[in-house]
């Protein structure tokens, strides 16, 4: 085995027993980099020189081990794009919490991953440099919008990264990439730092090779934050201690609304079998009902859209980034965000700022948070009888390049099994689960209960160890 293939864990371990020293791990991942990502196209940039400096003089849990980060988590000097033309020369004077946390706890910053330009999309095709390919089947996208993130975890160009979530970015790209991805509590791991898309929906959490990294780095980014409002003041439990301890009697809920007509066969099967397996591992199914599931993807896109039109405002030419010429004020604006903004980010932008004018607004905005709340409740009712609930992350297997770029709304349909969780703002993990005949990795996705990572992570860790999904490599 080669040490690019490990994750956090394991590279925690061989340095431990003096069997390989963090920088054999760097020299094995960046030399990884150079042979592997002209194809795969994970990386925005590289900041090899600053990675081997952090390692250095680095000290903590995960000292001098390279975690990616994406590109729309301000990193202090170093570049960040938002994989958009508008901040393409942006260099942030501040550093964002998590990356600061993850700094202290002795990561070293391998590069900035892409990503769909400003967290739209599912598939990296909206990012305004390339697409980044699927390590598994480079004619086919990695999932989005954090797709950099779960290739750069899959393909072995790192040992772990971060991602953000407004309605499947984490998950989805992890499901469609063969790795873990986890969505944490809204509220659970502040936002500072983080470019806004939605402000009610984003949240940042870990993509890696394994449940217990993902807990290991949950340990170190979660927790209050005065510098986000919306950061939960609660107590963080350490989330690797709940590992390894078994789910005999757990309630696993299966939604009926989610195995629907229209879903890819191969993915229903290996996620029903994912169930009748964390069945033999002592879990007790139980059926219940999400009623709202089929208004999840439209009051999303009214929300997101909205919040998004909000947030986008900023980039006007004046404060930040591009900046394009014009004859005067209104005209620069103009110009500035035209050639600024990608297609899909206007595309939005134009969607909000009319569910958002006045006259509007309560037949859209209005009407969308009362759904919103129907929704929130659906999962209150279903946690009243479960634990967690159990679904596909995903209802394809990766496509292919191009093949749903000319209709947006089949894209959207992409994170029909994980938008929902961020309205109810609820946690959930994606984790591997099989294979399709093509060789396709397919997720699982287990939700779990406000500020309870710690069942998901459980539930996870139980099947992952009782599988050996997890530890498939794609032959690059
Ligand atoms: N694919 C969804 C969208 O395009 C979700 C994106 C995300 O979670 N950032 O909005």
């Amino acid at each position: 085995m080669e040490l690019y293939e490990l994750g956090l864990a394991g590279a925690l371990s061989l340095i431990k027993e003096k069997k390989a020293s963090a920088r054999e791990v760097l020299d094995s991942v960046f030399t990884r980099i150079r042979n592997v990502d002209g194809r795969v196209k994970a990386y925005v940039s590289l900041t090899e020189e600053l990675a081997y400096k952090m390692a250095e003089n680095a000290a903590g849990p995960i000292a001098g081990l390279p975690v990616a980060i994406k590109d729309n988590m301000c990193t202090k000097g170093v570049r960040t794009t938002c994989s958009s033309k508008i901040l393409e020369n942006f260099t942030p004077p501040y550093e964002s919490t998590v990356t600061e946390r993850l700094f202290k706890a002795g990561c070293s910053l391998p590069g900035k991953t892409n990503l769909d330009e400003f967290a739209m999309g599912s598939s990296t095709e909206n990012s305004a440099f390339f697409t980044t390919k699927n390590p598994w089947d480079l004619e086919r996208i990695p999932g989005g919008s954090s797709g950099g993130s779960a290739a750069a975890v899959a393909a072995g160009e790192c040992l772990a990264a971060l991602g953000s979530d407004t309605g499947g970015s984490i998950r989805q790209p992890a499901s469609l990439c063969g790795v873990v991805g986890l969505k944490p509590t809204y509220g659970r791991v502040s936002r500072y730092g983080l470019v806004a898309f939605a402000s009610s929906l984003d949240q940042i959490g870990p993509i890696t090779k394994t449940v217990e990294d993902a807990a290991i780095i949950m340990n170190i980014i979660s927790g209050h934050d005065p510098l986000d409002s919306t950061s939960a003041p609660i107590p963080v439990p350490d989330f690797t201690a709940v590992l390894g301890k078994d789910i005999k009697g757990l309630k696993v809920g299966i939604p009926k609304e989610y195995f629907v007509e229209g879903m890819d066969k191969e993915v229903e099967k290996s996620v029903r079998d994912a169930i009748a397996h964390l069945e033999n591992l002592g879990a007790v199914p139980v059926e219940v009902g999400l009623p709202h599931t089929p208004y999840a993807v439209a009051d999303y896109y009214i929300l997101a859209t909205s919040e998004a039109s909000s947030n986008l405002a900023r980039f006007d030419g004046v404060k930040y980034g591009f900046r394009a010429e014009g004859k005067d004020l209104m005209e620069m604006y103009m110009e500035t965000k035209a050639r600024g903004f990608g297609a899909e980010v206007k595309r939005r932008i134009m969607l909000g700022t009319y569910a958002l004018s006045s006259g509007y607004y309560e037949a859209y905005y209005g009407k969308g948070q009362k759904v919103r709340t129907l929704i929130k409740r659906d999962f209150e009712e279903a946690f009243k009888k479960v634990d967690v609930i159990a679904t596909p992350t995903s209802p394809t297997p990766a496509f292919k390049i191009g093949e749903k770029t000319a209709d947006p709304l089949q894209m959207y349909l992409s994170d029909i099994f994980t938008i929902s969780i961020n309205l109810a703002g609820i946690p959930a993990i994606s984790i591997p689960c099989g294979f399709t005949s093509g060789g396709l990795p397919i997720g699982l996705q287990i939700i779990g209960k406000h500020f309870d990572e710690e069942t998901i992570l459980k539930a996870a860790h139980a099947y992952e160890q009782s599988t050996n999904w997890h530890t498939m490599r794609p032959a690059l």
